[in-house]
């Protein structure tokens, strides 16, 4: 049974002027690294565990998503891939549709990665599918017969208990999670108090006149990913301890609209369960998983890597090439997964990375081509 522990426990330094307000924490007025989210900390030097974050909100402020990213070019096939190789000194791949699609992976990436990382190059892996953590991905590497380590491998599950940390957020006060399991283990390895995702799967809402569904009140933040067992229950659940819970943050580990469960169509995706409760607490999310910066600045401090020195690849415009100019990182779409070279040359299309190529391991003939 939930316990409904007194807020009173949210006793962050008061600020407020009102004191009938609660003065601990978040409003949902602000923007993080140019997206929407419900931050806007009371004690900004919390914020500090992460140096290389920017957290201006006043610089922002008011900017659309797609503000901050200014048109370029038209992409340029890659021709000359030692030229891009040896102009940077990290590779950051997404997963599905470049490494692999669904289960299956793609032509030639393990002689891809073996030829980078013979040139010294650090590969690392970032993923918005949240439903594993690193582990469960580390294990899917190994089963495809790649050699990855865990530390190379960012999943967005990953990024949210991490933003978590990087706000120092309350061990007193708890996690509403919607999503799987990969989001429950990285929170729970990261000793945050959690509760809901799968478990609260099979949990049902009977509308009884009177009925009323009780919440706790000590949860901090709710935490929504992909969700298949994505539920009524969850929705009036999440959208109470937002809307009720003075300060409660709404993570969100993406807002892609689509995504592949199987190969053979798209599916409804993360963003599909953030509208959801975006829509019924008129509150916009902050979002860790791509395109929104938090993993690439997470990154960049980790490795102390120089942005400009960061090739990031993907096969999706409005995540991953957009994640990667948002980083201000060299950018290359691979036709591999969900974008095909009309979607790249439609006339409408605003994202443009700065190469593309069919998949990876065109890295291998590219070369050769160039001996
Ligand atoms: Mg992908």
């Amino acid at each position: 049974m939930l316990s409904r522990a007194a807020t009173a426990s949210l006793s962050v330094s008061a600020v407020s002027a009102n004191p009938s307000k609660p003065s601990f924490f978040f409003s949902n007025t602000s923007k993080f690294l140019g997206l929407n989210h419900n931050l806007s900390f009371s004690a900004p030097n919390r914020l500090s565990n992460f140096p290389c974050l920017s957290w201006n909100t006043k610089k922002t402020a008011n900017k659309s998503r797609m503000a901050s990213f200014t048109t370029r070019a038209s992409a340029q096939p890659l021709k000359n891939a030692d030229e891009l190789i040896d102009s940077v000194e990290t590779f950051i791949f997404d997963c599905d549709g470049v490494i692999w699609k669904g289960d299956k992976l793609i032509d030639g990436v393990p002689e891809t990665l073996e030829l980078l990382r013979s040139k010294g190059k650090r590969l690392v892996f970032v993923t918005n599918n949240s439903t594993k953590s690193r582990k469960q991905y580390g294990k899917k590497f190994e089963t495809l017969g790649l050699n990855v380590n865990e530390e190379e491998i960012f999943a967005s599950s990953f990024a949210a208990a991490a933003y978590l940390k990087s706000i120092n957020f309350p061990k007193d006060k708890k996690i509403y999670v919607i999503g799987e399991d990969g989001i429950i283990k990285e929170v729970e390895l990261a000793g945050f108090q959690y509760f809901g995702g799968p478990e609260d799967g099979e949990k049902k809402i009977e509308l009884k006149p009177g009925f009323r569904m009780e919440h706790d009140e000590n949860v901090g933040a709710v935490v929504v990913g992909f969700d298949r067992y994505f539920n009524y229950y969850k929705v009036q659940y999440a959208t109470l301890c937002i809307r009720e819970n003075p300060g409660c943050l709404f993570i969100a580990t993406n807002r892609d609209a689509v995504t592949h469960l199987t190969d053979v169509q798209e599916w409804a995706g993360g963003g599909s369960m953030v509208g959801a409760i975006s829509g019924s607490t008129q509150r916009e999310p902050l979002v860790v998983g791509k395109p929104s910066t938090f993993m690439m600045d997470y990154l960049a401090t980790k490795f102390g890597i120089t942005k400009s020195q960061i090739c990031m690849v993907g096969d999706r415009l409005d995540t991953d090439i957009l994640f990667g100019q948002n980083g201000g990182c060299k950018t290359l779409l691979v036709l591999s997964g969900v974008t095909t070279l009309s979607m790249l040359q439609n006339p409408k299309n605003t994202i443009q990375p700065d190469f593309y190529t069919n998949k990876i391991s065109d890295f291998l003939s590219l070369r050769a081509a160039t001996v």
